[in-house]
């Protein structure tokens, strides 16, 4: 099928090209070892940072690529297609908390360095009773003098054991209501007294992933680490930011879905049972076509939605459509092509094993797809 994304033009082609060639060469025959680790490698980020593939939608002034979200979403595709799992999108995410709601200073400070992978950023809102229901977060951030002191503790943190800037969810305020306790506030991690990176979480899967618990003791930040400059306002700026992280899991899910059915198509060709190749039966035809029929309908919405954020255009509700529906039509489709590669399917030397349990998560991270819903029907 000769489809090409209506947003891709030659540098990004080009910049495509490279983002192959780095993550073939640098980052998927090291994969093993990352899993066996559970992180990636010391040295990945700045490697990365060297090639040009973070913050490649930033403005050029901090060090970013000054390019468009388009090459967040090619660097996505890339590291999806070579099921590898690194979360550059949650470090351009983090850079646009911070080129949005950081000082002049800080942004000069801390984008060129995130640019270059030396300092790596994470998201820490979740805590182990409070996921979903954001407004139950306790950690709590009390301001003394020209300080914030933070205590509590924060679970299932992306990037946590590389991380060198936390966005933090905090209640500033004990007695603000609800979600207007909630406050972000930017730790830089470094020697810091009090904090704590837990071990490695044991997941189903994206093993090479880092994810951690992060703890704090009386940590001690200067108050201007405040995002936003004022108390109160860390909800709706996690919302504002969100967008970002779901539009970027709904192009790893579409295409981690894309490469499963292509993986597939290659492997009924090939298998051979009661004397013909798995593709002559009509039973594998038609779960392929439907298959390449609900991606290709994903793709030309996803699209949409990518034209639409580069345009300033997308909305919360639609960010979430695709971010629910794309990781729900990943994991139909994966569990699929499963089901079609028989016992090797469940083998995990064979890619389509992993990806299996690597997509899971998509349905589950950055606001469930049940919670999607609920945003979903609160525009209706
Ligand atoms: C691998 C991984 C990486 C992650 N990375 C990060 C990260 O970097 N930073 C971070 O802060 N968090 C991170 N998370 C946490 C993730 O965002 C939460 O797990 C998610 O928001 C759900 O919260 P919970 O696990 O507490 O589930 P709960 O909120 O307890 O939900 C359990 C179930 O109840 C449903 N439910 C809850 N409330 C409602 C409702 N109102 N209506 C209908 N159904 C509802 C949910 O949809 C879900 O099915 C990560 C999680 C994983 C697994």
């Amino acid at each position: 099928m000769n489809y090409e994304s209506p947003w891709m033009d030659d540098e990004l082609r080009m910049f495509r090209k490279t983002a192959r060639h780095f993550i073939e060469k640098e980052f998927a025959p090291h994969q093993d070892c990352w899993r066996k680790e559970q992180r990636p490698s010391d040295d990945a980020w700045t490697k990365a940072g060297e090639a040009g593939l973070l913050l490649s939608d930033l403005p050029a002034e901090y060090g970013g690529g000054g390019g468009t979200f388009a090459y967040e979403a090619v660097v996505v595709e890339e590291l999806a297609r070579a099921g590898v799992h690194f979360a550059t999108f949650i470090q351009s995410s983090i850079a646009h908390y911070v080129l949005h709601y950081a000082n002049e200073e800080q942004k000069r400070e801390w984008l060129p360095r995130m640019a270059l992978g030396e300092l790596v950023g994470a998201i820490a809102i979740t805590e182990a009773g409070a996921g979903s229901d954001v407004k139950a977060i306790r950690t709590t951030a009390r301001r003394i003098g020209e300080h914030y002191v933070i205590n509590g503790s924060k679970t299932f943190v992306t990037n946590g054991w590389h991380a060198g800037l936390v966005c933090l969810a905090v209640k500033a305020d004990p007695n603000a209501p609800g979600l207007k306790g909630v406050s972000l506030i930017a730790v830089e991690t470094k020697d810091l007294a009090g904090y704590r990176v837990g071990k490695s979480l044991n997941k189903v899967g994206m093993h090479g992933q880092d994810t951690c618990e992060l703890f704090f003791d009386d940590v001690r930040v200067p108050a201007s680490n405040l995002l936003g400059g004022v108390e109160g306002r860390g909800f709706s700026q996690i919302m504002e930011k969100m967008t970002y992280e779901r539009l970027a899991i709904a192009v790893a899910a579409l295409t981690t879905a894309e490469r499963a059915i292509e993986l597939t198509a290659r492997y009924v060709n090939e298998r051979k049972a009661f004397g013909s190749a798995l593709i002559d039966f009509q039973n594998t035809r038609f779960k392929l076509a439907e298959c390449k029929t609900e991606a290709h309908i994903g793709r030309v919405f996803l699209d949409r939605c990518i034209a639409d954020f580069i345009d300033g255009k997308l909305d919360d509700a639609t960010a979430a459509m695709a971010k629910y529906w794309l990781s729900d039509c990943e994991c139909r489709i994966v569990d699929e092509c499963v089901q079609l590669h028989g016992g090797y399917g469940y083998m995990t030397e064979y890619p389509i094993a992993r990806m299996w349990t690597d997509s899971r998560v998509h349905r589950i991270y950055a606001g469930t797809n049940e919670i999607l819903k609920e945003l979903i029907a609160s525009s209706l």
